[in-house]
């Protein structure tokens, strides 16, 4: 069997380095993953550039682009069979809530859903990310692996994973959470006296709420999304009809406009 790796935070990256030990033991591993960090690109493709991959040791390959490319690059150019899933992590730090639409480890395995390959997104809820911290997480992974790869997973859906920093209570079945955005926004002057402004940089808050990925995490469970690419809010619909935008006639359109 063929499992495919990736990451967001480069080929050399610890949680890599222990998800690829801990899958060997279920099938040949491929790693194909960015030559260097490429965090919070969500789920950028690159179109107008060469992309290079370099097999640096045997089944690991540095690709010169970002998680989606590494994915896609993998399925339709390195890799000689379908993989049977592909798995993204182990994250530096948490992805959940809001944060998922940054992240390119969960894009990861969105580009993977799209390729009508199984996937799984796995990170961890740390800031301590040596090897052995990895270590806990990389059993999980495999456990989950193990587990998909048995129940097979529903259409375009892939499961999204995060472990927390101690050692997990268990397992919990979460949606995804809801992040609280304050300012955020660090500004300061550079050496020269220009003004600079750093996003991201603070702690962020979260709504503690039952049943979310953060509660399961703050509470010392591993937290398990399904997630689905069809971002259509559907409850939103019913009230959009009532718009009547069908029944609408377009205002930008006039013929004998004067400009
Ligand atoms: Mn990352």
């Amino acid at each position: 069997m063929l499992i495919l790796l990736t990451n967001d935070d480069g080929i050399h990256s610890a949680g890599l380095q222990a998800l690829a030990d801990e899958m060997q033991s279920l099938g040949r591993v491929v790693v194909v993953a960015p030559d260097r960090e490429r965090s919070a690109v969500g789920h950028a493709l690159t179109l107008h550039a060469p992309l290079r991959a370099e097999e640096i040791q045997t089944d690991r390959w540095a690709v010169s682009g970002t998680p989606t490319d590494a994915v896609n690059l993998g399925i339709h150019g390195l890799l000689k069979e379908k993989p049977a899933l592909v798995v993204s992590g182990i994250n530096k730090g948490a992805n959940m809530g809001d944060d998922l639409t940054y992240s390119g480890t969960v894009a990861a395995a969105m580009e993977a859903t799209l390729m009508g390959v199984p996937a799984i997104a796995i990170s961890l809820a740390s800031k301590e990310f040596s090897y052995d911290n990895f270590r806990s997480s990389a059993a999980v992974a495999r456990q989950m692996a193990e587990t998909v790869l048995e129940h097979g997973l529903p259409a375009d859906t892939f499961i999204n994973v995060n472990v927390p920093d101690s050692a997990p209570q268990g397992i919990r079945l979460t949606r995804q959470g809801k992040r609280v955005y304050e300012d955020a926004v660090v500004q300061n002057r550079d050496p020269r006296g220009r003004a600079y402004y750093w996003i991201g940089a603070g702690e962020l808050g979260f709504h503690d709420l039952d049943g979310t990925d953060f509660h399961a995490v703050q509470n010392g469970y591993v937290s398990v999304t399904p997630l689905h690419l069809d971002l259509t809010n559907y409850a939103a619909m019913e009230r959009l009809r009532q718009w009547r935008l069908e029944e609408t006639l377009l205002t930008g359109d006039k013929t004998g406009d004067d400009s």
